[in-house]
Formats: C-alpha cells, structure tokens, sequence
C-alpha cells in the first residue's frame, strides 16, 4: 500500500489549514489530504447569506484551488481508522498508510435526528443556515413573510457555532423590525439548552436584542418533529422539576439548527471517546493513545466552541508540536480553548463572543477599541469584510501573523 508521512482526513478549515502550516513549517514534507468533495464551503458566510448580505457564491471555492500545491490530494473519503496498524481504509476498500495522522473530517449534520425534518427541508417554510443549499432559502423566508409565526430552534450542545441559530433569528427580526412588520410576526426562540448563551458576560446584550424584538424565549425545549405540510413543530420540554412533557406549535415559518453528532466512521473507530469525538489532549492536540496522530477542528474532542475561529489557532498549534514529534520531541505548543462567535445582532451590529476553556473572556482586541460584550459596528465590518479575507488567503494558506503567541510555548509541559 501507498504510505504517506503525514495523511490529513479532511480539507476543510482544519485540514487545509493544517496542511498549509506544516508546509509553511517545512515544503519538503510528504503530506496526502484525503478529501472527497469538489467543493470546499466558507460556512461561517451561510448566515451573511441567510441574512441577506453575502451571495451564496461568496462562500464557496473549488477545493482544488485551494489544496496546497506540495500536498497530494487523495479524492475519496475515509471509511475506517486502523490506528494500530497506521492505516486508513477509503471508501472504495483501498488502504492508506501514514507515519503521521491528522484527523479533521468535521461533524455530522444529523437532519435525521428530528422526525420528518429532513423530507420538508427547503419547502413548506422549513429552512436551515446549516446548508449551503438552504441559506439562501432562509433570506427568500424572511423577505416574503409579513405576518404569522416564526420558529427559531437550537438543538442540545455540541454544535458548531453554537450563537449561529440566534444569529439567523436577529438578521430576520431586523429585517422585519425595518420593513415595519416585526409587530405582526411572533417570533419564538426554542433552546434545548437552559440558557441563552454559554458565556455569561455576554448575555446582557443578547437579551437586549431579545426584548427589543419581542423574541419568546422558550428554554429546555428541544425540536424533537415537523410536520411541513401542516406547518406545525413538536418540542419535548423539560420542566424545573426534570419531568418531560410535549408541546406543539403551527408556524409560517421556521428555521432549524440540526442535532449534531460526530461522524459515524469517527464514533466507530478506535479514535473516539465514549461520545464519538476523536479523544485529543486538550492543549496539545494530541491523540489520548495514539502518539502519532492529533485531530482538531469539529471533530475533536475537545472542550471548546466549535468554530473557525478556533481552527484557526489549533491548526498552526498540530503543525507545530507534530514537527516536534517528528524529530522525537514531546509537543510543547498549548492550545488554550479559543473559539469566536459573531453574534449578528443587527445588519451592521454584532456582538462579538471571544473566549477560551471555561468560558475565558479572549478579546482579540483591547476592549477600548472593541468591547466584545456589546454591539459594536467594528465587530459587524470586520466579519462582512475582513474574515472571509483571513479565512481565505490567510488561514487556509498557512500565514500565521501574530500567531507566535498563540502557541503558549511557555507554559511548563
Ligand atoms: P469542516 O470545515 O466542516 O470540514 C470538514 C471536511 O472534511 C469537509 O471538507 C468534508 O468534506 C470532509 N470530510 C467529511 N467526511 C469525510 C471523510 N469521510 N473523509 C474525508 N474527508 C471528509 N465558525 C466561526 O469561526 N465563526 C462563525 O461565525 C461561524 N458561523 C457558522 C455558521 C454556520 C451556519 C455553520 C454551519 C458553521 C459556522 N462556523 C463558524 C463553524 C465553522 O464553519 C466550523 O467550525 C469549521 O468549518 C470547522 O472546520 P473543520 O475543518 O473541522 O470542519
């Protein structure tokens, strides 16, 4: 069988742009990305989309425009992991080694996980920001709606992006909120969790917004049915007191965020943790048991919020300490949990989440330039004009400026 130095699974964020620092690192490297999609999606810009503001178009490129040129470009997807023997099995049966693995094939979108949710999806005002396909359905939604109900759903944590179901429900009501017709729209928040958000500092401005727009909180209620044609949802709601019941809610319109699991031939693989997520340290990005194999992205284990933001300081952090480990040094570069959530308050507002492991406030910037914990126009121009740019040219090509710092070297290992 073909053996590889270093066999990527994935190009997505994670892959690409770990494919690109360890090159950046060393071009001499012998690394093979195995990727079976054409195309590659820029999933952060689908709620610009839905929103109104980004074309569909600006958040797709041609993998192959994107793969690093030194990098081998395997077209098949990965079926099974063989840690101990240092393969993976393609979806033709064909095996690949390694010398080194980096696992990044993201999460599962499980559509199916909500009965006859999948079957109405993009007709019967059932949309979701989590397709490409669908966003642009999302703004259609939006725009026609002048009166009725409206449904925004979240489903049980991990999900990637974890502000982007709230994201969606703001563009629309601001959109509504201008057009006059917000007053007539009931608009209803269904959260399976217990909170608004995770991060407590930034929930103040949140709520503002959800006053503002007469937003109907409803937590502890999990989407659990559709029925698209007779427009109506069913949560299952857990009371205080812990006991389940159901509740049922005809809509105009609805937008879902999908359950979200690991993939099934991660979860089955000896890889996973008992959750399915690949079992990494959470500062090295190293495999629990595997020591030539690290993971990151979506489809790690660990504990962080699951966005492009946080891949983008994880993938030179993998690039870094699998070198080390190459020359036979224990990893020494630390991530420290960071991930961003733009929450889109507004169209030209947003509340800029930044934080690390335990809910760690992370600003990027010092706070009397932007203060993440309130709308800020800054925050709003620099997701509408400046991450699509560093996400592009620079993340997915290995330019790490101001990256240094990020690997926390210092800290004792
Ligand atoms: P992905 O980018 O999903 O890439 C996974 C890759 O693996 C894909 O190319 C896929 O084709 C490939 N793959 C799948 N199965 C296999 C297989 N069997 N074999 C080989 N390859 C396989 N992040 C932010 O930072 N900010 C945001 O504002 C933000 N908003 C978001 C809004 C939405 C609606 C969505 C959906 C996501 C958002 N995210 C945001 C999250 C961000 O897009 C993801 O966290 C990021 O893409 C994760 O990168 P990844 O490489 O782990 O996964």
């Amino acid at each position: 069988i073909r053996t590889h130095d270093i066999v990527i699974i994935g190009g997505g964020a994670a892959g690409i742009g770990t494919a690109s620092s360890l090159l950046k690192r060393n071009s001499e490297l012998d690394i093979a990305i195995v990727e079976p999609n054409e195309d590659h999606y820029y999933q952060p810009g689908w709620t610009m989309v839905g929103g109104g503001v980004f074309k569909p178009e600006q958040t797709v490129r041609k993998m192959a425009g994107l793969m690093p040129k030194a990098a081998t470009w395997i077209k098949a997807g990965c079926q099974s992991f063989q840690p101990e023997q240092n393969t993976i099995t393609l979806s033709d049966g064909s095996q690949i080694g390694y010398k080194y693995l980096v696992a990044a094939p993201g999460l599962k979108l499980d559509w199916d996980g909500v009965e006859g949710l999948f079957e109405t999806l993009g007709s019967n005002g059932v949309t979701s920001n989590y397709r490409f396909d669908l966003a642009p359905y999302t703004w259609k939604l939006v725009s026609e709606l002048k009166s009725g109900r409206a449904l925004f759903t979240q489903p049980p944590m991990p999900i990637k992006c974890a502000g982007a179901p709230q994201k969606a429900m703001y563009l629309a009501c601001d959109a509504w909120r201008r057009r006059g017709v917000l007053k007539d729209i009931e608009v209803e928040f269904h959260n399976a969790g217990g909170v608004l958000f995770g991060v407590q500092e930034y929930v103040p401005a949140l709520m503002s917004y959800v006053e503002k727009y007469g937003i109907d909180l409803c937590l502890s209620e999990k989407l659990v049915a559709v029925d698209g044609p007779a427009k109506r949802a069913v949560f299952e709601v857990t009371g205080k007191d812990g006991k389940v019941s159901r509740t049922e809610r005809d809509f105009d319109m609805m937008h879902v965020t999908p359950p979200q699991t690991a993939l099934n031939f991660v979860a089955a693989s000896p890889l996973a943790n008992d959750a399915g997520w690949i079992d990494i340290d959470p500062e090295t990005l190293r495999h629990t048991r595997y020591e030539n194999v690290f993971a990151l992205g979506d489809a790690g284990s660990t504990p962080n919020a699951k966005t492009a933001a946080a891949v983008r300081k994880q993938a030179p952090i993998v690039a870094h300490n699998l070198l080390r480990v190459m020359q036979g040094l224990e990893p020494n570069a630390h991530y420290d949990g960071y991930g961003s959530c733009p929450l889109t308050v507004e169209r030209g507002k947003i509340v800029l989440a930044e934080f690390g492991y335990g809910g760690k406030l992370q600003p990027t910037m010092p706070t009397w330039m932007l203060d993440g914990t309130k709308p800020t126009r800054l925050a709003w121009f620099l997701k509408e004009r400046m991450l699509p740019g560093i996400y592009f040219e620079m993340m997915l090509s290995g330019n790490e400026l101001f990256a240094k710092p990020d690997l926390n070297l210092d800290k004792a290992a």
